[in-house]
């Protein structure tokens, strides 16, 4: 029985008060605005997802059954990863739906790009639009011509079903400016790239991220962080800000910016020295012999040379040295680095943009990170960190697309042959260089222009209808990018469409499924409903169903082979519907889940519309230790001496404890400390877990001019990138996003809190308000990325919630200048709040000020920015941002030039077991 049908599950646990779920179909609560009278009203009460980060927690819409509105948002407490709970942005769901401001119907452009004018066309008219163009683009052989760009994708897999059904190489995401630095940095070790941390079991818990508030898996991180904290665990966090997580920690330390893999070696350091290491999982684990021979190659083989060769390696990372190069004291490396020998497997750690994101070689961050991991031996086990390849479930659909026999370098350029993803941010800049155009371009959830880095030269390419020829913008809101396509086509909010998530929150493997609501209110009504934008409101379509239409209609007869896969597994020839898609996959590829729903009556489909989540399983420890079976074991050898067991000379597993058990995802079955991959592919410095010191180093930077290090990536817990400005309730809550600036530094300046500062980088400048606060590295400043938002017209652009009115001028040939012309102020809509805005600010934009660096090993865009920090001058204003755009073109080509181009074993563009997103055919990896 699973705990949530466990009656005792409901008389113990905490959310017991919460509505038991037998009465979801009836329940009944006094209403809140009539108070003290005692007014019942009645609701359904129907599961879905959360679509406001990556986390996935459940939801619970609260339907009026009179009205049928959705009164109110909550947790879902039969979601193994929230648990019943949300943060803030959960429940603001409600105003994204509620927004007046909201686009209803599919619209056309009918003036100039970027214009501000369009009409309200048809959805026939959008597919045929573009079934012609992504047809012909197939049927001519442009498989690199068809482009769908993803911010938040909130599924797992289903777009990579329609790209390669089609047969196009065209998936291109925002990884590289989030977390392909970390990616890397974790892939080498394990072939695994994201850390799943045991945070409820661990005793020591190491955070290089700001996620207990606001990154990713944020709502269950955080409550696993605090249950462990509740049964004794320590906390550590490194951050140059004393944020949120940094202020519930029992140690903060706050490195220079760029320091932190030199810090996480002076950890190692420590360890090794003393001796804290977990010998048997180093042995049996680590590709120790092809470390050893790789730094002592003249020593014998034995694994004491090993660690008397990896104390020697890491001997210079002495705490003296971390102190004088980090800015951390010395007794605080040996304090933290004795609590991660001490907690030895329950030893839980994460790092998610931060350091890995904001620096040149941040990557290694992540490296080094894992590195203390290893050494404990924490990996996999009950409170240490585990893969995310062992805790995250992506269920299969019916008739899987081959991969695509198609190379697009405008995703996968070959000066970055290591990239852990598409070089997303580069598109414009590769396109302006002349290496490739688009003909039908889709962004999603995505909003290039004021999320990337040079924004300025998206606008530009975006605007040029010979290298992007057809955009659509598939959004439920306008935004600084929204208003330069051809086409803006309202898709559904997160309680408005289906998806199926998965996410490594913690010990667990489960499954969310997210579910249009007031489509299941009208279905649990005995209505029948073919298609859910039948029950959204005006014309506003789920994305599941434009891809089916879509795919129909470039394929209507089938003769592309497409239209199969968009054919019902139940109903010969006939076009699939959602129900049938989910169907499939519940009935078929998630264990437990046909039994469990039996039990109590249900089909899966009718499990998931009622729970909204299932618990795949819990059995999530140690993956690498699983036995091979006979069958794997056909034709396999066992090498006495290294314990590799092998077929035809490929590594399939190693010999611990007496038996051949399936290791990691990694060419040698072991964790590479070691990594020949590197060497093979032009980067031999880096083999080993190393400090590369980063372009915002302090030796970069003269104080006494006023230069410091920005660091603009930290998130606030309250809103959501570029996505909650149609969130009336958080932006009540976040609306300005100050420089935070040391006391000492703001007194070299002169300002105080509140003063205008004129931030300068390389290709411009910003002005904003500084906030003195002691909880900042002196030396370094520091602006949250999520506010700002702008808009040029009154009625198209981003919501007025959360935008001031600018005007932007070309003050010279490629030198343009945003200022602002109205705060944000109270409007007239069909929202009695929206005259009710008290808040005038909405923050500064700056990343239209930063130019692209791409990291020349993982792709990743280093954010952090070299800058000089001076009182305002005359004439700027608050808001005021300014930018060269040719500076910018200057910039990118110095970052490219740091670039290797070679080698390429077996003249690949890319190491074959490496990862990559909507892997194409083994084929397509050679260059001919
Ligand atoms: S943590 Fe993310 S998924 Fe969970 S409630 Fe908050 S915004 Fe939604």
């Amino acid at each position: 029985m699973s705990r949530s049908h466990d009656p005792d599950f409901w008389r113990v646990t905490p959310l017991a008060s919460f509505p038991p779920p037998e009465k979801w179909d009836d329940w009944s609560e006094w209403d809140a605005k009539s108070w003290p009278r005692k007014v019942e009203r009645r609701y359904t009460l129907v599961p879905t997802t959360c679509f406001n980060c990556e986390a996935a927690c459940g939801l619970v819409a609260y339907v009026d059954k009179e009205t049928r509105e959705i009164q109110k948002l909550e947790g879902n407490p039969f979601h193994p990863g929230s648990r019943g709970r949300n943060c803030a942005k959960g429940p603001a769901t409600l105003n994204q739906i509620q927004d007046p401001q909201r686009i209803l119907y599919p619209l056309k452009r009918s003036g100039p790009r970027g214009s501000g004018k369009y009409e309200r066309t048809t959805w026939d008219e959008v597919l045929d639009t573009f079934a012609a163009k992504i047809r012909a683009a197939i049927v001519e052989g442009r498989k690199t011509e068809v482009m769908y760009h993803v911010g938040r994708p909130g599924h797992d897999g289903y777009m990579d079903r329609v790209l390669q059904s089609w047969g196009v190489d065209g998936h291109n995401s925002h990884t590289n400016v989030c977390s392909a630095a970390a990616r890397l940095g974790y892939a080498l070790w394990s072939g695994a790239d994201r850390p799943a941390p045991d945070h409820a079991e661990s005793k020591f818990m190491l955070l290089l991220s700001s996620h207990l508030e606001t990154g990713h898996y944020f709502n269950p991180h955080a409550q696993r962080i605090i249950d462990a904290k509740m049964k004794g665990a320590k906390l550590a966090v490194i951050d140059v800000r004393l944020s949120n997580t940094a202020s519930m920690a029992d140690y903060w330390l706050a490195p220079w910016p760029g320091t932190e893999a030199f810090l996480m070696l002076a950890f190692a350091q420590v360890i090794l020295a003393e001796k804290l290491y977990d010998r048997k999982f180093l042995e049996d684990w680590v590709n120790w012999r092809e470390t050893l021979a790789a730094l002592a190659p003249e020593r014998e083989k034995t694994f004491d040379a090993f660690v008397d060769e990896l104390a020697k390696h890491y001997a210079s990372f002495t705490p003296e040295a971390a102190e004088k190069e980090c800015g951390v004291a010395k007794e605080t490396i040996v304090a933290v680095a004795r609590e991660i020998g001490a907690a030895k497997s329950a030893f839980a750690s994460h790092v998610w943009r931060n350091a890995a994101s904001g620096n040149l070689g941040g990557w290694q961050v992540a490296r080094c990170l894992e590195f203390l991991c290893v050494l404990v031996g924490s990996i996999g086990t009950p409170g240490g960190t585990n893969l995310n390849s062992q805790t995250k479930f992506v269920p299969p659909p019916f008739l899987k697309p081959p991969p695509q026999n198609a190379w697009s370098e405008l995703l996968y350029p070959r000066e970055w042959p290591l990239s852990h993803h598409e070089l997303s941010y580069l598109l414009p800049h590769m396109i302006m260089e002349g290496r490739g155009k688009i003909a039908a371009y889709f962004t999603r959830v995505y909003n290039p222009v004021w999320t990337n880095p040079d924004g300025l030269v998206w606008e530009q390419v975006l605007r040029d209808e010979t290298k992007i020829e057809l955009h659509a913008a598939l959004t439920p809101t306008w935004s600084e990018t929204a208003q330069y396509a051809d086409y803006v086509l309202p898709m559904g909010h997160g309680a408005e469409r289906h998806d199926l998530m998965s996410q490594e929150t913690h010990a667990a493997k489960w499954i969310s499924f997210r579910q249009p609501v007031q489509r299941v209110v009208a279905e649990r009504a005995g209505e029948k409903i073919e298609h859910t934008h039948e029950t959204n409101p005006g014309e506003v379509w789920e994305e599941d169903e434009f891809w089916i239409a879509l795919s129909w209609r470039i394929d209507p007869d089938g003769s592309l082979g497409i239209r199969k896969y968009y054919e019902s597994p139940y109903r010969a020839g006939q076009k699939i519907t959602v129900d049938e898609y989910y169907q499939w996959i519940f009935e078929n590829s998630v264990p437990g889940l046909p039994e469990e729903a039996q039990k109590l009556g249900l089909t899966p489909l009718e499990y998931m519309r009622r729970h909204g989540a299932f618990l795949v399983s819990t059995d999530v420890y140690e993956g690498h230790r699983k036995k091979l079976g006979d069958k794997e074991l056909e034709g396999a050898v066992a090498d006495p001496l290294t314990k590799t067991v092998a077929k035809s000379h490929k590594p399939i597993g190693v010999v611990v404890d007496g038996a051949p058990r399936a290791g990691f995802a990694t060419l040698s079955k072991r964790l590479e400390l070691h990594s020949q991959t590197m060497v093979d592919w032009g980067w031999p410095e880096f083999a080993l877990p190393a400090y590369i010191e980063s372009h915002v180093h302090r030796r970069h930077l003269d104080a006494s001019k006023g230069e410091y290090a920005l660091i603009p990536t930290f998130r606030l817990p309250t809103l959501i990138h570029t996505r909650s400005g149609n969130a009336k309730w958080l932006y009540e809550l976040s609306n300005t996003n100050p420089v935070w600036i040391h006391p000492e530094d703001a007194e070299r300046i002169g300002v105080e809190t509140t003063d205008l500062v004129r931030v300068t980088t390389r290709i411009g400048w910003y002005v904003n308000k500084a906030w003195v606060t002691e909880g900042m590295r002196p030396g370094v400043v520091a602006c949250s990325h999520h506010l700002g938002r702008w808009r040029l017209h009154d009625d198209v652009g981003t919501d007025k919630w959360a935008s001031a009115k600018v005007v932007k001028e070309e003050l010279s040939p490629g030198r343009f200048r945003f200022r602002r012309i109205e705060d944000i102020h109270p409007f007239a809509s069909t929202d009695k709040d929206s005259k009710r805005v008290w808040w005038t600010d909405g923050g500064v934009h700056q990343n239209l000020t930063f130019p692209v660096q791409p990291d020349p090993v993982s792709g990743m865009h280093c954010w952090h920015q070299r800058v000089t920090v001076e009182r305002a001058h005359a004439g700027d204003k608050y808001g005021d941002v300014e930018v060269d755009t040719q500076k910018s073109m200057a910039v990118y080509r110095e970052w490219l030039a740091l670039a290797r181009l070679g080698p390429r074993p077996g003249n690949l563009r890319r190491p074959l077991h490496f990862a990559r997103a909507v892997r194409p055919s083994s084929e397509s990896y050679s260059i001919f």
